[in-house]
């Protein structure tokens, strides 16, 4: 059986951090506000993968109260979110994001962000697609402030 699954995540932008997106770090004056090391896309794509597999989101396995995800390599819970998935049966077959931001152009870096989330997800090339556009200068994202991402996963009972 074919299960669909959407996940969403935004965070703001702030000083003195780095810029990490599908754990790659992405040269850019600002990075992302977190309690983990922020990476939207690592968390939009966790959670359309547990909803595809209707196991709750990513604030119940991994909550932002415990310490144990300060400053967490965002890559490395969506390894442990794939472990979850696998437990009950899942892998995943195949994931579609989009970020929103103004600012940096991601175009030199979406082939790595794409392998770097096929590596852990198990998935051969085609398997896994990134896109980024922008918000045409509209709102939050238009004025800088932060990002947003959109994913959806498809996942198979094994
Ligand atoms: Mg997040």
């Amino acid at each position: 059986m074919v299960r669909i699954g959407i996940g969403y995540d935004s965070h703001r932008f702030a000083n003195d951090r780095p810029l990490i997106l599908a754990g790659q770090r992405i040269p850019h004056p600002q990075g992302l506000a977190g309690h983990s090391d922020a990476d939207a896309v690592a968390h939009a794509v966790i959670d359309a993968l547990l909803g595809a597999a209707a196991l709750g989101d990513i604030g119940t396995l991994f909550p932002d109260t415990d310490p144990a995800w300060q400053d967490a390599d965002s890559m490395r819970l969506l390894d442990l979110a794939r472990a979850r998935l696998a437990a009950e049966g899942f892998h995943p077959a195949q994931v579609d994001v989009t970020v929103i931001l103004e600012r940096p152009k991601l175009g030199p870096h979406k082939s790595a962000m794409a392998e770097a989330i096929r590596n852990v997800l198990g998935l051969s090339a085609g398997r896994v697609s990134i896109k980024a556009k922008t918000n045409e200068g509209m709102g939050f994202i238009g004025r800088g402030e932060g990002i947003a991402v959109m994913a959806v996963a498809t996942v198979e009972s094994s």
